[in-house]
């Protein structure tokens, strides 16, 4: 009985407020421990976002360079890009210089001298009698004088309004007898005899019409080539605003110095034009001379 009331004896003070104070030593120190704990790996955190923030400023820092150096680059681009477009239209204005001032065996191109003529050179096409291709190349060459007179001519006609269209100039002496053998007999009538040649052949005759601001061509007695009585200035049954055309035309050109024949109302021969040799010229030839 005495052992057993030993057993439910309450506690003695002595020993319990040790172990109440080793337990709140305990608890405070393991509390430390988990805060301290806790707070490195919190710290930590903040040190590797504080890093990554940095490697990405030094990344934006870098791009920012790339990217003034690109614009830097860009600048400079187009700075030379610059000099090129205007060295480029210069060069392009002196080829058009050489080429309006070339001159070869008395002949020059139209083409560039006034670059409002049109050119429409049939016989560089098929667009004619023969259906066919005879000229190599469609530059337009006249004599240097009867070009002349061309220009002043179409200055006149430009105040009206209109241009002069080229059907055909300088002819190379050696079409002149395929012409004659292309054509029946009957048609060889609008063609000069090849073994007198043609002053187109001198680069001193010229077939045109003239067109409006629109580049439509005036009404006129027939179509360009047109081998019949319709083609002739003397022909009666021409109607009046095409008479008048066909006046007007030929009015200009006489004052610049032309003179015409009846047979065909679109030629114009330079009143000059016999005081010229006749020339088996290519145009291809003339072309590649420089
Ligand atoms: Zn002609």
């Amino acid at each position: 009985m005495g052992a057993k009331k030993m057993m439910f004896k309450i506690p003695d003070n002595k020993k319990v407020i040790p172990t109440i104070i080793f337990i709140i030593i305990l608890s405070v120190t393991l509390g430390t421990i988990v805060y301290i704990n806790n707070s490195n790996k919190l710290m930590q955190t903040n040190l590797t976002i504080k890093q990554d923030l940095d490697k990405e400023r030094n990344k934006n820092d870098k791009l920012q360079l790339e990217n003034n150096e690109l614009k830097q680059n860009n600048d400079k681009l187009s700075e030379v890009k610059e000099k090129f477009e205007e060295e480029n239209k210069w060069l392009k204005s002196q080829v058009k210089k050489l080429r309006a001032s070339k001159e070869y065996k008395g002949l020059v191109a139209i083409n560039y001298l006034d670059e409002s003529i049109v050119c429409d050179l049939r016989y560089a096409s098929e667009n004619n009698f023969g259906h066919r291709k005879f000229y190599s190349d469609a530059l337009v060459l006249l004599r240097k004088e009867t070009a002349q007179k061309l220009i002043k001519a179409n200055e006149e006609f430009k105040k009206k309004g209109y241009r002069i269209k080229i059907w055909d100039a300088y002819r190379p002496r050696h079409f002149q007898q395929v012409f004659w053998d292309t054509v029946s007999d009957e048609d060889r009538k609008y063609f000069a005899n090849p073994k007198y040649g043609s002053n187109h052949n001198r680069g001193a005759a010229v077939d045109i019409t003239l067109i409006d601001s629109d580049g439509k061509e005036l009404l006129m007695p027939s179509k360009f080539d047109e081998f019949s009585i319709k083609a002739s200035r003397k022909n009666i049954k021409i109607c009046d605003e095409a008479r008048e055309n066909m006046e007007y035309l030929t009015k200009v050109m006489k004052e610049n110095g032309f003179t015409i024949i009846n047979s065909e109302w679109w030629h114009f021969n330079d009143s000059n034009c016999k005081e010229y040799p006749l020339l088996d010229i290519s145009i291809k030839e003339f072309i590649s001379k420089e």
